[in-house]
């Protein structure tokens, strides 16, 4: 069984006119597939490794009995795969607010626009291609934002993914080039859970 790249729950045109469709099509049938079509590509020689889901093979990266090239291909398409996977959830305009994440932003944060305004202070200081990433440190429990370079899955290194921003340039650059902060502002304007 190889990896798949998922169907998008919703029209390309969903997200409109926040995120547009052209960005969420190239987004989903190149970018998202090539991660996938690459992650198959290096498990091809390991065939005890075909049919691990995705979030094992990154929780046991470490441990992996791979070649250091496919350790490195695993890691960063695998999680491309994971992230992006993720991040279209996130973005479903079908959504519901949740209260119990809001009322737990609160409590650590001070106030949900305290915990956004945050969010999009670490959002804008990724430096070249990341993710910024709220998450519940799996040792303290405790809600933090996180930046992340690359595909790298937060679940590699003891953090739960609650939320996730894709900040490399072409998750927004056809609409807004270079102004990563519009590009934050549309994030929140589509997110439906917070
Ligand atoms: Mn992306």
């Amino acid at each position: 069984m190889k990896h798949t790249l998922p169907p998008l729950p919703y029209a390309y045109n969903a997200l409109e006119p926040y995120i547009d469709a052209q960005t969420m099509e190239l987004h989903h049938t190149k970018h998202h597939q090539t991660y996938v079509d690459k992650l198959n590509a290096a498990l091809e020689k390991y065939p005890d490794l075909v049919g691990r889901p995705i979030e094992e093979l990154l929780l046991d990266i470490k441990n992996l009995k791979v070649d250091e090239p496919d350790r490195t291909a695993i890691k960063n398409h695998g999680g491309g795969h994971f992230n992006h996977s993720l991040f279209w959830k996130y973005l479903d305009p079908s959504n519901q607010q949740d209260a119990m994440i809001e009322k737990e932003i609160t409590n650590t944060f001070g106030s949900v626009e305290e915990f956004k305004k945050q969010f999009n202070d670490s959002a804008l200081k990724v430096f070249g291609s990341g993710w910024t990433w709220l998450v519940r440190d799996d040792q303290t429990s405790k809600l933090k934002i996180q930046n992340l370079p690359q595909q790298d899955a937060p679940i590699m290194m003891g953090l739960t993914p609650i939320l996730g921003l894709d900040v490399w340039e072409h998750a927004y650059y056809l609409k807004y080039q270079n102004r990563r902060a519009e590009y934050i502002k549309a994030f929140w304007k589509v997110l439906k859970i917070i």
